[in-house]
């Protein structure tokens, strides 16, 4: 808060202080004046009403305020003045303790009917015609019900003697009283008004001071009489000058915006002077009428009292209708915000959330898991069981958050199988311990149905830092995730800015991809595959390469992930079975007995899930005249676990006749299985196994190579040693049982001319 700020919230005060001391003092006085002179106890009207003007004047001349507050404050203040000179005429008159003269309410009268009009330019509520009718209609019945009562019940009980200045007087100060009264609780129950609630509240004090005075002039007796008539004029600057310091006080120090609800106990004010007002006209009726005539002004007035009453039905029917609203409102808003399978917060909730901690500076790191393989467990055991699954993962993200040492972690499900939760921390090592927790958390068997399931994760995991926004917290922890996904799943990974590097230049790679297979720049090399036992060609695997025009060679190591992701490779796999299965028909015509008899071409699991793909093969092998035989379809552990889709295809290669090879055979996590599942002629030792097999050290390895080799004689599968790259390996892999084998050993990946020339020789001479 700023010196000046401060200041002006004292300045406020030094007119309250001087109200209050001077109702005090006018107090003390009517408790110790002895009777004789009241000049003395009418000064303090004349001084505090001096400083009610300063109050209201000080920030009716403050350039820190609205318009319309200012010239509420200086109307105020005008007003202010009014009622300083109805106060020393008060005080001129008072030796001769007369009654109220007109002359003398004069300027009392335009004082208020100054505040009225202050109030009426006030913009209150509703601006529209027909709010302004609404308010004029409730002000008229507030002024008729104020001068029946002022007739019929004051006057009744005015002292003998009051003259005629007196009655009309007080009585238009009283009325007018009444209408001020209504006008201020009008302004302070409207929400928004610019002028401070509670100042309009503090201020609704003068006209209740006013309408006292009134009815006290008329009925009061002496004493009480004179000690109204002293104490109007502080009592009134009290409560222009309490008004005026609480204005101040707003002005220094703006409340925080939060959404008030107003009680309306003004709508109920016409409802109150209608009632009094029958109650009036029965009272009245009953004294002043002949029966009939009374039974009529009876029947009126019940009509009234049934008309208001159904007014205060409707007022409540209202209220019910938006208390409903309401619930509604807010049982939409939370619906748009849940994921309904799981009851988590959704991916909208989720977003909202991020940035609100972000806007905050609070610390905020986003973990992003997805289930591995959910895909198959859907298309396995069925979207119903798929969704159970789905249930108690969330289940398990709930658990943890709840225990979590911030409490404030929030779980959500972003949509499929993809989950996420917000952490209130951007210590590395506490992300990260979130995250393997999770990790620990999911690896639990879960109960689907009959069956328990093992169901990983694959988790992302990215620290929000300085600036960043929303999105690229999102994007960060995504590239996170699909990081951990490709290091072989069922893993954390935390994103490093390097990966988004890796993600743009993929990206780069992709579209220059795409213009690879329009413009020609991919050939297929042959790696011959060999019967390790007499030497002879067997056959030949194509492997696709890239002849990039800036980068040069590009290993299929490094596009065909790419390709996958981007989903090119369903095209460029198009292209390399064509040019296979065409090469195949070209060495058959050049080499004939002596050409391979099959080739083996390597098929991504995309290729797979196309609806069409086993009629494209079939179509291909007829234009080449080729038969089923004469084809290897090479594929991964993980295709197969891909879901039904991809096993029915493949089954429906197998019955057609074409060769199944599972490649890298040995890399995975279900191996063994998957052969009593899925159709297969071929498993291919992953290069890994035949590594460092020569020298005995890995028995690890070692007993798998046997163990495969085994595994295909007892399944009369054939078995192929990828990566031969000695003679010792060579050696060692016959021993143990292998036929056949590819590697750089005995020829590298080929060009057409070069693996067809092999065709043409003898056996290749190998080594014992
Ligand atoms: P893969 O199907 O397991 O192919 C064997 C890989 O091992 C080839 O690498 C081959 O050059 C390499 N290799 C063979 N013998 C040796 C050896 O003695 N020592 C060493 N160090 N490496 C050896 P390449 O051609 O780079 O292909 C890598 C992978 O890319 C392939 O693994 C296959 O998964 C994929 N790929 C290649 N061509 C295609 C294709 O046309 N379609 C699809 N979908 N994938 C392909
Ligand atoms: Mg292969
Ligand atoms: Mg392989």
């Amino acid at each position: 808060m700023t010196a000046n700020t401060e200041r002006r919230a004292t300045a406020g005060l030094v007119p309250l202080l001087v109200a209050g001391s001077m109702v005090v003092g006018v107090c003390v006085w009517l408790a110790v004046h002895t009777g004789t002179s009241v000049l003395a106890g009418y000064i303090g009207g004349p001084v505090a009403l001096v400083a009610a003007v300063y109050g209201c004047w000080k920030i009716g001349s403050s350039i820190m305020v609205t318009r319309p507050v200012r010239a509420f404050w200086r109307a105020l203040s005008h007003a202010a003045v009014l009622l300083l000179i109805g106060s020393c005429v008060s005080l001129s008159l008072s030796q001769n303790n007369a009654g109220l003269s007109l002359v003398a309410a004069a300027p009392n009268v335009l004082g208020i009917v100054w505040v009225v009009a202050a109030m009426a330019r006030l913009p209150l509520g509703d601006p529209t015609v027909l709010g302004w009718a609404r308010t004029l209609l409730d002000l008229v019945t507030v002024a008729v019900a104020g001068t029946l009562i002022y007739w019929y019940v004051v006057l009744s009980y005015a002292t003998a003697g009051t003259d005629l200045d007196t009655r009309i007087a007080a009585g238009t100060v009283g009325v007018l009283g009444l209408l001020a009264l209504a006008i201020v609780g009008k302004a302070a129950v409207t929400p928004h008004a610019p002028v401070d609630s509670l100042a309009l509240r503090l201020l609704s004090g003068a006209p209740i001071v006013g309408a006292a005075i009134a009815v006290m002039l008329i009925a009061g007796s002496a004493g009480p009489r004179l000690a109204m008539s002293v104490l109007t004029g502080p009592l009134v600057a009290l409560s222009f000058t309490a008004a005026a310091w609480r204005q101040q006080h707003v002005l220094a120090h703006p409340p925080a915006e939060t959404a008030k609800r107003h009680r309306t106990m003004w709508g109920l004010i016409p409802m109150l002077a209608v009632v009094t007002t029958a109650a009036l006209v029965i009272t009245v009726s009953s004294r002043e009428m002949n029966d009939r005539e009374r039974a009529v002004i009876i029947g009126a007035v019940l009509i009234v009292v049934c008309v208001v009453a159904r007014q205060l039905l409707g007022l409540r029917e209202n209220k019910q209708l938006l208390a409903g609203l309401r619930t509604q409102q807010a049982e939409l808003e939370r619906l748009a915000m849940t994921d309904p399978l799981t009851g988590l917060a959704n991916r909208t909730r989720f977003g909202a959330a991020l940035e609100e901690r972000l806007a905050a500076h609070r610390a905020v790191t986003v973990l992003m898991i997805d289930i591995d393989d959910f895909k198959m467990i859907n298309d396995t055991m069925g979207p119903a069981l798929g969704d159970q699954l789905l249930y108690q993962v969330a289940q398990r993200l709930r658990n943890h958050s709840s225990v979590s040492s911030s409490g404030n972690d929030l779980p959500a499900r972003l949509g499929g199988d993809e989950f996420a939760v917000l952490l209130d921390a951007d210590d590395v090592a506490v992300a990260e311990d979130a995250a393997a927790r999770i990790q620990l958390a999911l690896a639990e068997p879960f109960r689907v149905g009959e069956e328990r399931l093992l169901a990983h994760a694959s988790i992302g995991v990215a620290v929000a830092g300085a600036g960043d926004s929303a999105d690229e917290v999102l994007r960060n922890a995504d590239i996170a995730m699909y990081a951990a996904k490709e290091g072989g799943k069922a893993a954390w990974v935390r994103f490093e800015p390097r990966m988004r590097q890796e993600v743009v230049n993929h990206a780069r790679l992709g579209s220059e991809l795409h213009n690879a297979i329009i413009r020609n720049e991919l050939f297929l090399l042959y790696q011959p595959v060999f019967d390790i036992v007499t030497g002879r060609l067997h056959g030949a695997e194509a492997l696709v390469r890239w002849k990039h025009p800036v980068r040069g060679l590009v290993s299929p190591g490094d596009f065909i992930p790419v390709a996958e992701r981007s989903g090119l490779i369903v095209p460029l796999g198009s292209w390399v079975l064509r040019e296979a299965c065409r090469q195949l028909a070209e060495w058959k015509i050049a080499h004939g007995t002596g050409a391979i008899k099959a080739i083996n071409v390597n098929v991504a699991v995309r290729q797979l899930r196309e609806p069409g793909f086993v009629d494209e093969v079939a179509a291909v092998l007829s234009e080449y005249g080729l038969l089923p035989g004469n084809l290897v379809i090479e594929i991964t552990e993980s295709s197969v676990a891909d879901g039904r889709q991809v096993r029915e295809t493949l089954q429906a290669l197998h019955e057609m006749g074409i060769r199944l090879a599972l490649d890298d055979f040995g890399t995975g996590q279900s191996s063994l299985s998957l052969l009593r599942a899925f159709p297969v002629d071929v498993l291919k030792l992953d290069k890994s196994f035949v590594d460092g097999i020569a020298d005995g050290e890995d028995r690890g390895r070692l007993a798998v190579a046997a163990a495969v080799a085994q595994l295909a004689e007892y399944l009369q599968l054939s078995a192929v040693a990828e990566g031969i790259e000695s003679e010792a390996q060579l050696e060692r892999l016959r021993d143990m049982g292998y036929r056949l084998g590819q590697g750089f050993y005995m020829a590298k990946p080929l060009p057409a001319d070069e693996a067809g020339a092999l065709m043409a020789a003898d056996p290749v001479p190998v080594k014992n």
